[in-house]
């Protein structure tokens, strides 16, 4: 691993605040980053202090007159050679996400590619900030809108993806014309710290000014700061609802723009007219990947009455298989949590499904043992449940299923839908009529909704995101690049009189 992070740019001790080439001194307290694969000290980074945020503040907003004066192809020019160096860098950067965060490798190297693919979507992006033409009422006159660049973009990004959120942000902003600064989890500082150091590379190398690419380096404080912070006009914030709602308060209170993508309690609904082995792949990859730390993680099966004795005895054989250990080895299946914090929040929900009545077909539990030091490996478990129950509306960050069950697809709908949360949803079903039904009007209430694929993952090419307490923000493809940027509508008169709108009358 020392190999990497030398080559990724990491020291034993290293500056956190940077506005692209340059890192700036900090005199605050540093974080440690500590791998969950193994429970090992990786390295130090230094908190940015008031006096750093403000060199940060002031250089992005300098660079900002600049950087929105290039023409939108020539900065998609610059993120179409930062996709070159992700590529380049594939292997270490998604070792380094699977070593400091804790996900399997071929997650991390999935994450990696993500960057790249948001990157490459970015480039086309950067020919097609449309606006359009509209017909005005009055004569000799054009009316049209045009999309400016925003500003200053604030990313507050969260543990569990700790370089691919950044990237969905970033790319589209800077062909967007806007600067970012990056707050990443304090939980994964070293992951931002390479990124860092490859952008300001790419940058360097094409005169982009100095505070297009920031980062800082702190905890909730210094999110705070920047939900406060008036100079920056878009705050896109990924993490818990707690969070969502502290920071969608703080920047709505200034009347400022937020993007929010938050928690999600996400169910897969198995009809009995679904193929259930093909069911099984989505549910297990969904409920145990990233050990049940991702945002579209399955944590709801609704399963038809019918099928579900022989699903559930699938599921029971299917979890035997699993193979639970070092994320970086490729022969097991699942990875630890990220902190023993995480791992007391697991036990606790455990607890308290078992006491309003769960019962548990697949046990929980810590490793403890030879390969397991860091004490953050946990059993991915299955309890049986009932939809009302307070646990099973809550997200626990952490691989444990619940079942329910269910006769009308009526039942099965609103099952599926009452829980606060509104992120990601599928049903596994070879009838068209209830996959239809399922993405009408009528059907999922979520932000993504999935026909014979699970919850979990995403392609950048569709708008990411979810309704109710996941914060209704959209990322990365489709139509995404708007919130990045400024509409601005336009009225030429070419005629020799003012005709007024409406056709107001005023003579002088
Ligand atoms: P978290 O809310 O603890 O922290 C996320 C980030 O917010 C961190 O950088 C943290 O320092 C910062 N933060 C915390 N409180 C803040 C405050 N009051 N003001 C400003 N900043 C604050 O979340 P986490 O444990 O890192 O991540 C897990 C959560 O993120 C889960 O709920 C998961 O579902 C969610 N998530 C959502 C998506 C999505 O796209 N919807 C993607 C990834 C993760």
């Amino acid at each position: 691993m020392q190999d990497i992070l030398t080559l990724l740019g990491i020291t034993d001790t290293n500056k956190g605040t940077s506005t692209g080439a340059q890192w700036l001194a900090s005199t605050g307290q540093t974080i440690t980053s500590n791998s969950p694969v193994n429970g090992q000290h990786i390295a130090n980074v230094v908190v940015t202090d008031a006096e750093g945020y403000e060199a940060v503040m002031q250089k992005a907003g300098e660079a900002f007159q600049e950087w929105r004066l290039w023409p939108s192809p020539k900065r998609g020019e610059v993120v179409r050679q930062v996709a070159e160096a992700l590529r380049k860098y594939k292997e270490p950067l998604g070792k380094l996400v699977s070593y400091e965060m804790g996900k399997s490798l071929q997650e991390g190297y999935g994450e990696v590619q993500e960057m790249i693919d948001i990157c490459d979507f970015a480039v086309g992006l950067s020919r097609q900030l449309h606006g359009l033409t509209m017909h005005s009422e009055r004569p000799g006159h054009r009316m049209y809108e045009q999309w400016h660049p925003l500003g200053v973009v604030g990313i507050i990004s969260a543990f569990n993806f700790p370089v691919a959120v950044w990237s969905w942000n970033a790319a589209l902003a800077w062909v967007c014309g806007d600067v970012c600064v990056w707050k990443p989890s304090e939980k994964t500082p070293l992951c931002a710290i390479a990124c860092q150091h490859i952008v300001a590379e790419v940058f360097a190398k094409n005169n982009v000014p100095e505070g297009v690419c920031n980062v800082v380096i702190g905890e909730r404080d210094l999110g705070e700061r920047i939900a406060n912070d008036t100079r920056i006009p878009l705050v896109s914030a990924t993490g818990s609802t707690r969070m969502g709602k502290a920071v969608g308060a703080a920047v709505g209170a200034r009347l400022g723009r937020s993007l929010l993508e938050l928690g999600g309690n996400n169910a897969i609904i198995i009809s009995k007219d679904a193929d259930l082995d093909m069911a099984l792949i989505g549910c297990v990859f969904g409920a145990v990947g990233t050990a049940g730390q991702r945002c579209t993680t399955t944590r709801r099966l609704i399963i038809h009455e019918d099928v579900y004795d022989s699903f559930k005895n699938k599921l029971v054989a299917a979890y035997k298989q699993l193979r639970i250990g070092d994320p970086l080895d490729q022969n097991n299946h699942v990875g630890p949590l990220i902190d023993k914090g995480a791992v007391d929040q697991y036990l606790q929900s455990i607890e308290k499904c078992k006491k309003e009545g769960g019962q548990f077909v697949v046990e929980g539990g810590v490793l403890e043992g030879s390969g397991y030091e860091s004490g953050c490996y946990v059993k991915p478990c299955i309890a049986e449940a009932q939809p009302n129950y307070e646990i099973v509306q809550h997200e626990t960050f952490a691989p444990i299923l619940y079942l329910m069950k269910y006769k009308t697809f009526e039942e099965a709908v609103a099952i599926q839908n009452g829980v606060p949360q509104g992120l990601s949803s599928s049903i596994m079903t070879l009838n068209l009529r209830e996959a239809e039904q399922f993405l009408s009007s009528a059907g999922s209430d979520c932000g993504i909704a999935n026909v014979n694929i699970g919850t979990s993952g995403a392609e950048i090419g569709g708008a990411f995101g979810g309704e109710k307490e996941t914060g209704g923000g959209r990322e990365s493809g489709s139509d995404a690049w708007r919130i990045y940027m400024r509409r601005q509508t336009n009225t030429i008169n070419y005629t020799t009189s003012l005709p007024l709108a409406q056709g107001i009358k005023f003579d002088l």
